[in-house]
């Protein structure tokens, strides 16, 4: 693959020395005006006396990137293989994108949804293609993924009845954290917290088709479900419980959502996770994270004529959904991966870095597909493994206490991963206690 958006400084130089920034533009000089010049520390002080904890203290302080790389505030460079979270899909500062971005936000920046715009027509209709959605399908544009699902939510609640109320999701679901979408994530720490939450739900066993076939009724109004379960540590599921949800539901009159807010948009290769599996065709489903290649954007899709026509003027609604700058973002974000062949790459790049991390030692099982990847270590060392990949120049992620999962721009080179994987044994045998390879593997 080649494109403007190589990085510009090659990879591989770890050390906190001799920062290889690029050029400082104008834009970087007012930023640094406006907040004042801080050390690292001096910010992750600054940080803690003025954000919310939720997130705990910060592991780096970034001020600036490019392709796949970042960079901190102490000049460090890092090889970013989490991709903000399955985010940053054409990695850092994409040239396209950037100007795209910045020529709307000239040109007309926020209109609210009393008005449309080209740029949010043409996303919607750009969308509609790549799901290959039927005649009568549509979009709804929201700001985030919770925010999709919340939408989903309240499709799924206009499918509803007096004897049809039941919202079906999995064990192991992540689906976001405001209220509805909360009450579709499974894991208890999250929920307990801020229950009540909107009743209804039920989570069932993860890839159990017996469990789904006896749990479906007339009483379902939807199943929620996501191809690859991305918080979970990358778990697919089977193309047989996929198409097992899609009857069982097309059967009962439910509602089959699926969650692609991580997994859609590329990331596996496809534009959709779901699309691997001939015949499944979800009834909705829920995009965010990869959509903007960076920027907040997340969108809700029906498919087809009745579904799409559930909801109705003035029973749901957005100030800032689907603005032009938004959707714009959207739009170049598409357009770029599509004309420089990032879907293939990352198929190619994936299958690389699994064929790479099967065969290294400490690593006992790896999953996923494209650039959605998960892996399990010999013991619960994948936190300080995090730590010692910082320390090693590479931003990787721990989705449990053994399980680490990566998510990095499609635009990943394979010289890029195979400077991680040339990087790993080292990095696992500062974590790794001699116990490790004998004691019992961690449940996903
Ligand atoms: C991240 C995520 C969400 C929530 O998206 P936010 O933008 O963080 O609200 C929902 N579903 C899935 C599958 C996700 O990975």
């Amino acid at each position: 693959m080649s494109d403007a958006n190589t990085p510009a400084t090659t990879h591989g130089r770890h050390s906190a020395a001799g920062p290889p920034t690029p050029d400082a533009t104008s834009a970087d000089d007012t930023v640094r005006a406006l907040t004042g010049g801080s050390s690292a520390a001096d910010w992750l002080a600054r940080y803690s006396g003025s954000l919310l904890g939720v997130f705990g203290t910060p592991q780096r302080v970034l001020v600036r990137g490019s392709g796949c790389d970042v960079w901190d505030a102490d000049g460090a460079q890092y090889l970013d293989l989490l991709g903000g979270i399955a985010v940053n899909a054409l990695g850092h500062a994409h040239p396209f994108v950037t100007s795209v971005i910045t020529s709307q936000l000239a040109t007309l920046g926020h209109i609210s949804n009393f008005f449309t715009s080209p740029p949010q027509v043409a996303l919607a209709e750009k969308l509609l293609a790549l799901s290959a959605a039927p005649e009568g399908s549509r979009v709804f544009f929201t700001n985030s993924g919770a925010e999709a699902l919340e939408a989903a939510v309240k499709l799924a609640r206009r499918n509803s009845t007096p004897e049809r109320q039941r919202i079906l999701a999995l064990d192991g679901a992540f689906h976001g954290r405001t209220m509805g979408a909360l009450a579709l994530t499974s894991k208890e720490a999250y929920r307990r917290p801020f229950e009540p939450l909107p009743g209804g739900v039920e989570h069932l066993p993860f890839d159990d088709i017996d469990a789904l076939t006896a749990a479906m009724d007339a009483g379902v109004a939807a199943l929620v479900i996501e191809p690859i379960q991305g918080e979970a540590g990358v778990r697919p599921l089977s193309a047989e419980y996929l198409r097992a949800a899609r009857d069982l539901t097309r059967q009962h009159g439910a509602l089959l959502i699926l969650d692609e807010v991580q997994s859609g948009i590329g990331r596996t290769g496809r534009w959709f996770a779901h699309q691997a599996v001939d015949g499944v065709v979800p009834d909705a489903m829920t995009l965010a994270k990869g959509l903007g290649g960076g920027f907040p954007i997340g969108a809700l899709v029906t498919f087809g004529e009745e579904v799409s026509t559930l909801i109705g003027a003035g029973q749901h609604g957005s100030t800032f959904g689907g603005n032009p700058v938004a959707t714009a973002a959207g739009l170049a974000t598409l357009h770029a991966l599509e004309t420089t062949g990032a879907l293939r790459n990352a198929s190619d790049v994936g299958a690389f870095l699994r064929r790479g991390l099967a065969v290294t030692e400490g690593v006992v099982a790896v999953r996923g597909d494209g650039l959605l990847i998960g892996f399990d270590l010999d013991g619960d060392h994948a936190p300080a493994a995090v730590q010692a990949a910082l320390d090693a120049g590479f931003i990787i992620n721990a989705t449990g206490p053994a399980t680490i999962r990566l998510a990095p721009p499609l635009i990943l080179t394979q010289e890029q991963a195979a400077t991680f994987l040339d990087a790993l044994p080292g990095i696992l045998d500062t974590v790794r206690t001699p116990t490790d390879s004998t004691s019992q593997e961690a449940p996903a």
